[in-house]
């Protein structure tokens, strides 16, 4: 079965030239057409509160989000699974905390909120957290050489918690966008997966990140809705590479990662 691991809703409405989706029902139909199986989706604050994303989300927001996903999954039940989503203002106690939101039956993971960046302390409970309920987590991460933007997590911080949490499962989101720096930083670090979701659909990336690291390491993630599931599977299936290894990227490779009897 294929798997998306990196999806969003709603919309982004700041993304120039996203693809203009109304709503999930076009997506499910995608998916239905392509044969991805499952999508597994994160509503962050900022897509549709009218923020910018280096702005952590209040806790009146991140329930708000919650709220959003469980309608989203109770309206596709068969599609959609998802991400307890933690932000800096719900890591503690209280029922609208992450600790309650990964007890749901469709959680697969732990998405953390774009700011602070992933080495802020405020984490740390997070961590503890996944460690305990065998989750991934994933973090949105982002090496842009010649424009980096402050607070925004970059491979080295990730790597740098990745090195203290060995127990915890990461999923590096995009590649790292720069994925020929990030591949190099991640290397060593066997508890980092690494997302191709989105990105544009440039030749050679997934290629080259499978023949550095192996496709074990490599999961198929979107970024809708921000990018379509289209282009963004193309970029696995049409990849030099064996079937085998896409097989692995398109489903394998993330399921080995979730709780056992997820789907
Ligand atoms: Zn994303």
């Amino acid at each position: 079965m294929i798997v998306d691991a990196h999806a969003h809703f709603p919309r982004h409405m700041a993304t120039p030239g996203a693809v203009r989706y109304g709503s999930f029902e076009p997506i499910i139909a995608d998916a239905e057409r392509l044969g991805v199986g499952r999508l597994a989706v994160s509503v962050l604050p900022f897509l549709f509160n009218g923020k910018r994303w280096t702005e952590p989300a209040t806790a009146g927001e991140l329930r708000q989000a919650w709220g959003i996903f469980l309608e989203l999954h109770a309206r596709y039940p068969a599609h959609v699974l998802g991400y307890a989503v933690a932000g800096a203002a719900t890591v503690g106690a209280g029922p609208s905390c992450v600790g309650r939101m990964v007890e749901h039956e469709a959680v697969v993971g732990i998405k953390l909120d774009l700011a602070p960046r992933v080495d802020d302390p405020v984490w740390e409970p997070v961590f503890a957290l996944a460690a305990e309920n065998e989750l991934p987590v994933l973090v949105h991460c982002s090496k842009r050489l010649l424009d980096p933007v402050a607070g925004e997590t970059e491979p080295e911080h990730l790597a740098e918690v990745a090195r203290r949490h060995p127990h915890v499962k990461f999923i590096m989101a995009h590649l790292g966008l720069d994925w020929l720096w990030a591949r190099r930083v991640v290397a060593d670090l066997t508890n980092i997966h690494l997302d191709t979701s989105g990105m544009l659909a440039m030749a050679g990336s997934v290629e080259d990140v499978v023949g550095f690291l192996g496709a074990d390491r490599v999961i198929f993630g979107s970024d809708l809705m921000g990018r379509s599931l289209g282009d963004q599977l193309g970029r696995v299936t049409g990849a030099r590479i064996g079937d085998d290894d896409k097989g692995k990227i398109l489903g394998r490779n993330f399921l080995s990662l979730v709780p056992g009897g997820v789907l």
